[in-house]
């Protein structure tokens, strides 16, 4: 079991140019989540659901991992064995930057998954709905992404993981998804240490042991550094 859990969200990508969710700015500003991130979105109007995120894989694709990716990669490198990212980002930034231990709780954004048998495979660049699913030939393909009201990817493992961790660290998330928003307390009861880096104080800043300020970039690099240095 990893030593060392670490949840990150948006706020980890937004400096690689990958809109966060929430900021001013961020997307729910411009779409409607219960258009775009529902199933019932999805069954309404899939097109439109569809081109959403193959407007997201454009950007993601245009975008490269950045300091804070890249000295997390350090960090499980420099600790072999004791460090799991425990993400909510469906983009493939922690792998792009060399991270080998990554669980996607909301999925991801370059894999497609059929509604219709549940098999999953490569997203193209760009998905349709018509795209037929290579397992059963059924044209039912979507993003295998996690909407609102459906069940997260790992949550078995992931409590096991939060239980037997020694350090919980959150990185550039708000702390207003749950189940994710409670992993601080999960990981607290079992007695691990905890900490927060984000950009602001969160909703769930309280919740820490330490909570630190600043954006990802400088933030991340100077605890990796410490970790190592220990
Ligand atoms: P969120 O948008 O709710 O919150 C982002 C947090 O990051 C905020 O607290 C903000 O203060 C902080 N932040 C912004 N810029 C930062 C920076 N440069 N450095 C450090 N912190 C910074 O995001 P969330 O908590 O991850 O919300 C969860 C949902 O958003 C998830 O379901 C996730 O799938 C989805 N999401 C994913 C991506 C992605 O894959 N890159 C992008 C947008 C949203």
């Amino acid at each position: 079991m990893a030593r060392i859990v670490i949840l990150t969200g948006a706020g980890l990508s937004a400096e690689s140019g990958l809109g966060t969710f929430r900021d001013k700015d961020g997307l729910w500003t411009k779409y409607d989540l219960q258009d775009v991130a529902t199933p019932e979105g999805f069954a309404r109007n899939p097109e439109l659901v569809t081109g959403f995120y193959n407007a997201r894989r454009a950007n993601l694709l245009d975008a490269a991992p950045n300091a804070a990716h890249e000295a997390l990669a350090r960090l499980e490198a420099g600790l072999p064995g004791e460090v799991l990212i425990v993400t909510q980002n469906i983009d493939n930034l922690h792998e792009r930057a060399g991270s080998k231990a990554v669980w996607h709780m909301h999925g991801e954004l370059m894999r497609a998954l059929c509604h219709a048998c549940g098999a999953r495979w490569d997203a193209p660049r760009e998905m349709r709905t018509s795209d037929a699913c290579p397992a059963c030939g059924k044209a039912a393909t979507r993003p295998d992404v996690v909407w609102f009201g459906e069940y997260p990817y790992h949550m078995e493992e992931i409590w096991d993981a939060l239980r037997a961790a020694e350090l919980f660290v959150a990185i550039g998330t708000s702390g207003q998804v749950y189940p994710a928003a409670a992993f601080v307390q999960d990981a607290s009861r079992a007695g691990a240490e905890t900490l927060e880096l984000n950009l602001e104080r969160s909703e769930v800043s309280h919740d820490f042991d330490e909570a630190r300020q600043g954006p990802a970039t400088e933030l991340v690099p100077a605890w990796v550094e410490e970790m190592l240095a220990r």
